[in-house]
């Protein structure tokens, strides 16, 4: 289960600061050092970590908490709220336009970090929403991608637009534009070729595409398993092509946290939703709020 060992060891430090009637800022401190290490394990960015450290004791060393009736409980909903705050408080949705108008979505991330599947299951969200989604295959590499998507489409009953991979990303995208318009479709959703690794070649295929027709989303979509490795492509990716929210895959594995804690800190995107499986339905909203509750038990 996720973050199975984060939750376990930051029980742990709770149960010895509850028990404690009276805490000292000594006390405090040796249970944040606890946490600290903790986040660290599980694949924190440092300093992610540090400033968690920081904004925590802030809070936590002070004469209300310590004069309090129950310091321990303080110190517990401190290290819950800014861990919600660390994931971005709030819920965030995809910014669509109005329905008369088209919405064009791009899915951008690494090979196999979950672009196509998360794609369809995006645009099963949309459908059920009223909207009318059009899957648009653009990964002309991956020989099995455009076929992947159809497989998705039609299980979702979301119709899919290809060219074939003989064309490149950009023409298809146009056309896919002209497609959506013509046949009264209004979110365009563009599956995008990954990589292994990040390069030059892809980032430039997809600054490509940004240039040449209006993108009103870039989602950068994720697998949670690779922890602060997750983290570093998502900065480099908003550097380059600059995004506007964060799925996360695979969170349904034993993902370690350092993700999910750390992707909003260290780009200021927001998490949007996190791939709970791999069946279709399995995308769920993000919420700050309980997330932090399944991390903090
Ligand atoms: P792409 O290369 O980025 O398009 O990645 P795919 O969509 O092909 O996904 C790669 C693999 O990850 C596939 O086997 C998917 O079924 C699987 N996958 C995608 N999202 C999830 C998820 O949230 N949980 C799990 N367990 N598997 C997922």
């Amino acid at each position: 289960m996720a973050f199975e060992s984060l939750s376990d060891k930051l029980q742990n430090v709770f149960k010895n600061l509850r028990s404690k009637g009276r805490l000292t800022e000594a006390d405090v401190k040796a249970s944040l050092k606890e946490v600290k290490m903790a986040l660290l394990e599980a694949d924190v960015n440092f300093k992610v970590v540090k400033q968690f450290i920081n904004s925590v004791t802030e809070r936590a060393v002070g004469q209300d908490v310590m004069n309090s009736l129950t310091p321990g409980q303080m110190v517990i909903k401190i290290v819950n709220e800014e861990m919600v705050a660390l994931m971005g408080s709030e819920t965030t949705e995809i910014k669509l336009n109005n329905s008369n108008e088209l919405t064009v979505i791009m899915m951008a991330g690494l090979q196999g970090a979950g672009k196509t599947t998360t794609s369809a299951k995006i645009a099963g969200k949309l459908k059920a929403k009223g909207r009318k989604p059009l899957l648009v295959a653009c990964d002309v590499y991956r020989p099995a991608a455009i076929k992947q998507l159809q497989v998705n489409g039609e299980k979702q009953g979301v119709p899919v637009f290809s060219m074939g991979d003989h064309q490149n990303p950009v023409d298809i995208a146009k056309a896919a534009i002209e497609h959506a318009k013509n046949n009264d479709l209004n979110v365009v959703i563009l599956d995008t070729a990954g990589r292994l690794h990040v390069d030059e070649t892809m980032m430039e295929e997809l600054a490509n595409i940004q240039k040449a027709i209006k993108v009103d989303q870039t989602i950068f979509v994720v697998d949670a398993m690779t922890g602060q490795d997750a983290v570093n492509v998502a900065k480099s990716f908003n550097e380059q092509i600059e995004l506007d929210g964060v799925i996360l895959t695979k969170m349904d594995g034993d993902t370690r946290g350092g993700a999910a804690l750390s992707i909003r800190a260290v780009t200021g995107k927001p998490i949007l939703y996190v791939g709970m499986g791999e069946k279709l339905s399995d995308l769920e909203q993000f919420y700050p709020d309980r997330m932090a509750s399944r991390i903090l038990g």
